[in-house]
């Protein structure tokens, strides 16, 4: 018999995976009526009846932690809410290093989980042969053990949410495929949808694409991009094994495998360095629970492996080799929120072979963010809006997909970088920078010159937890930044140009600083919610009565745009995305001026180019805008550029600053020189769960103005004070380093971690910027304790800051 279709809902869910399910179990759970799921084929026939059910809590986050945490939690609870055994049980979990730097790794790992509160202790390889008799430790160097992770069924997981979500109200029909979805004005008002040959329409607001491989194609129909793609996923599993008791689950990272013992049987899976995309011609129509064909010449390297770790496998017979399609994302993070292009259009798909431990977190998370308009906390890592639009491309997600796979097993090196699928978005001066030892790194397909090699030097990376091949020509770049000149190429900034008869008063409500400016004036601001979080952080520059230029970083483009037109009420404004228009070519340090005068006719002195303006300048025999501003603390200018003119500045600033000593200089010294200067970086020390006056930036906000979105918050925050402040470090010893999540330990316990950390040159030791609680203290107080960062395990003393420790008054800035 087939249910009927409701012709209304609140929301549409597509899909009933276990994303779907745990979504329309929490909106229900909310108090959500009329939640719809539909189904296409059954409930959990697309990837999620395969999963293998590992239930790790350890994330590389805290509140990717806290979500994963959120769903062992919830799984352990759901059979007794719903009636549905979901075989979760809390047998533990073993991490084992088999090499130094996998050892750092995990110990680094484990002093994140003890931040946030995950149970978990570092544990010998005699302990492991303990915990593991059937494990060959002869090569173990280290492991952690997690008591509290575990495995479960993930197919009844998915039943048990549905159940749950039932029990609530939400209806769920399966054999329902949605064909289209209907929008009007830049937001959904339905989708049309077929069972059994025939076509039904559903009005709806919000559609939640929980379609996990086929999410892409489905979001593509709308205009919206979700970015992922579908790679063959394998694991084996053996015949009984006798004597095979209960034992916890095992990653053996170093050799991409897991093991995990079910019912007397060992499931084995793998991680595979270079996976295989599938799916590249669609998805067969009638595709439901189906596996994809045995391939074992690809499995053998990792089975070989398998009976070295664990002899006893050499006589088990193998009584499944399953293959089954995953989605994979470009950057292995999954997607969550609302789409940017089309309101009312909600994600929680891509889950990179974590979406039975990430669903339940998730499912919360995005209900919460569903029901409030805004996340319960930041989420900015896995944040739909994080996705650019040319990586929709099949191409460049095939090729990208073969490596993300692996990602969750490989070496987490500080500094990795990804290696295929590069060189989309790239500088006009790139071929130049490379040809000058350039070693470039990736961000939102943004190749970016992360630091230059010296002639003859190897131009690639050597990623270790130490000291890392380029850490010496960081420190000629960042010491020519204090002392001489660098030039940094920023082209890949994110650049939007807000114009119009309104456009002044529109960032005057967006922005917490003062928008009526003269023009020629660059503002810092931020833009901040109800909450008063961090949205944005952004220069916004005046160009004229009605044109105003905004600066954010490349990572967030999408986002402020996103953030800009969601915010457009009546007001005549025009939101153009420019980045494409301009290269920023970044000289700063003391001998900034001397460099600019030798290249222009104008008047780089205080008095006719103050700090915080921007005017146009002749260089060369072009024409750039400059703005006196700068993000690594010293005398500078930010020189915009036409891009057609950009490797003739180039040129001419590299001629020129042979006689200054002009050092070319990468973002790795940026960062390194931001962080000094105690300068924040939104999406590491500032989020949207961060209110602006605990991350120090008070001086940027002006409540006086007049109303802001986030203006009560802050006039709140001020009257009641205060229960975080945003803290810089130094390592006491110079030889650690600090990378970020090192746990902030004061007076002896842990009290936060370091959001970004980098090596201080000029201070002589590591640095970083962390949060730390402090109701009812005044800065003497926070300032007196005893702080320490514990590093892998080790407690080394830090000295704390909440002024900036290099040039606190700013003195350089204004030279
Ligand atoms: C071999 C393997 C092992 C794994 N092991 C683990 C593990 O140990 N732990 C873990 O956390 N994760 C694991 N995973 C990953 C996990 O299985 C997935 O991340 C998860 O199941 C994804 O769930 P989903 O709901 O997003 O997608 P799916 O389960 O694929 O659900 C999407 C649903 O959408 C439906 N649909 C698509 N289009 C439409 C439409 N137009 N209309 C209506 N319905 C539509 C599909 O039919 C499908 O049922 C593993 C994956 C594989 C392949």
């Amino acid at each position: 018999m087939t249910k009927p279709i409701p012709a209304k809902a609140r929301v549409v869910i597509i899909g009933g995976g276990v994303s779907g399910c745990s979504v329309a179990y929490h909106l229900a759970k909310l108090g959500w009526t009329d939640v719809v799921l539909l189904e296409r084929k059954q409930l959990t026939c697309g990837t999620t009846w395969h999963a293998a059910g590992l239930i790790g809590q350890l994330r590389a986050s805290q509140n990717m932690t806290r979500l994963a945490k959120y769903s062992a939690d919830l799984y352990v609870k759901l059979e007794a809410e719903t009636g549905i055994a979901t075989g979760m049980r809390q047998n533990g979990s073993i991490t084992v290093a088999l090499t130094e730097e996998r050892k750092e790794e995990i110990y680094r790992q484990a002093s994140l989980a003890r931040a946030f509160n995950v149970d978990v202790r570092e544990v010998t390889p005699d302990e492991v042969k303990e915990l593991y008799p059937h494990l060959n430790v002869s090569d173990v160097k280290a492991a952690v053990h997690l008591p509290l992770d575990g495995q479960c069924d993930p197919a009844n997981i998915a039943m048990a949410l549905a159940k749950g979500a039932r029990q609530n109200g939400a209806t769920m029909v399966e054999g329902v495929k949605v064909t289209s979805v209907l929008k009007k004005d830049g937001r959904i008002t339905g989708v049309t949808c077929e069972q059994n040959g025939e076509s039904f329409t559903i009005e709806t607001e919000n559609v939640v694409n929980c379609a996990g491989m086929w999410g892409r194609e489905l979001a593509r129909q709308s205009g919206v991009t979700v970015p992922l793609h579908a790679c063959e996923h394998f694991y084996i599993v053996t015949e009984a094994i006798p004597g095979l008791s209960r034992l916890p689950v095992l990653r053996v990272p170093d050799e991409c495998t897991y093991y995990k013992e079910d019912a007397g049987k060992m499931l084995i899976g793998a991680f595979e360095l270079k996976a295989k995309p599938w799916g590249m011609e669609g998805i067969r129509e009638d595709f439901c629970f189906d596996q994809l064909p045995e391939d074992f010449d690809h499995f053998a390297p990792i089975l070989e492996m398998a009976v070295n770790r664990m002899p006893m496998l050499e006589t088990a017979g193998i009584h499944t080799f399953f293959n089954g399609p995953e989605s994979f994302t470009p950057d292995d993070r999954y997607y969550l929120g609302e789409a940017p292009e089309l309101k009312g259009y909600w994600v929680a798909a891509g889950y990179n072979s974590i979406g039975i431990v990430s669903s339940g977190g998730a499912g919360m998370a995005l209900a919460q963010w569903m029901n409030d308009g805004e996340p319960p906390f930041d989420l900015w890592e896995v944040d739909i809006r994080r996705a650019q639009p040319f990586q929709k491309n099949r191409s460049y997600l095939k090729e990208r997909v073969s490596e993300t796979l692996g990602l969750l097993y490989a070496d987490h090196f500080p500094y990795r970088q990804i290696a295929t699928a590069r060189g989309v978005r790239r500088s006009p001066i790139h071929e130049q920078l490379k040809a000058r030892g350039a070693v470039f790194g990736e961000v939102a397909g943004w190749e970016r010159a992360n630091w230059f090699a010296r002639d003859g030097q190897e131009r690639e990376y050597r990623y270790s937890w130490k000291r890392q091949n380029w850490f010496e020509n960081q420190r000629e770049e960042h010491l020519a930044v204090r002392s001489g000149v660098g030039l940094f190429d920023m082209t890949s900034f994110g650049k939007i140009r807000v114009e119009g008869r309104d456009a002044q008063a529109f960032l005057q409500r967006l922005c917490a600083n003062e928008m009526n400016v003269d023009p020629g004036r660059v503002v810092y601001t931020q833009m901040l919610n109800a909450r008063g979080g961090i949205e944005s952080d952004l220069t916004v520059t005046r160009l004229s009565q009605t044109a105003f230029f905004l600066v954010v970083p490349g990572a967030t483009l999408q986002r402020d745009l996103a953030w800009l037109r969601k915010h457009v009420r009546d007001e005549f404004v025009v939101i153009t995305d420019v980045t494409a228009a301009e290269s920023v070519l970044c000289v700063m340090g003391p001998r900034a001026r001397e460099l600019m005068q030798k290249v222009s006719p104008n008047d780089f002195s205080n008095e006719a180019h103050p700090f915080a303006t921007a005017r146009e300048i002749e260089i060369g025999m072009g024409l750039a805008r400059a703005h006196r501003v700068t993000y690594v603390g010293e005398l500078g200018w930010e020189l915009y550029v036409s891009t057609d003119q950009a490797a003739h500045v180039f040129e001419t600033l590299e001629l020129a600053g042979a006689d200054v000593g002009l050092k070319l200089c990468g973002l790795h010294t940026l960062d390194s020189c931001r962080i000094e200067k105690a300068f924040r970086h939104f999406g590491h020390d500032i989020t949207d769960e961060d209110h602006v006056l605990e991350a120090g930036l008070g001086f940027a906000v002006k409540p006086g103005k007049g109303e802001f979105i986030g203006r009560e918050a802050v006039l709140a925050k001020r009257d009641n004070g205060l229960s975080r402040r945003l803290v810089q470090f130094r390592l006491s010893d110079p030889e650690p380093l600090l990378f970020h999540n090192e746990a902030i330990v004061r007076d002896g316990e842990i009290v936060g971690t370091i959001t970004s950390g980098n090596y201080g040159h000029h201070l002589g030791g590591a640095i970083g910027l962390g949060y730390v609680a402090c109701k009812g203290e005044s800065d003497a107080d926070v300032l007196a304790s005893a702080y320490e960062i514990e590093i892998a395990g080790t407690r080394v003393k830090a000295e704390a800051s909440l002024k900036p420790m290099y040039d606190p008054k700013a003195e350089r800035v204004r030279a």
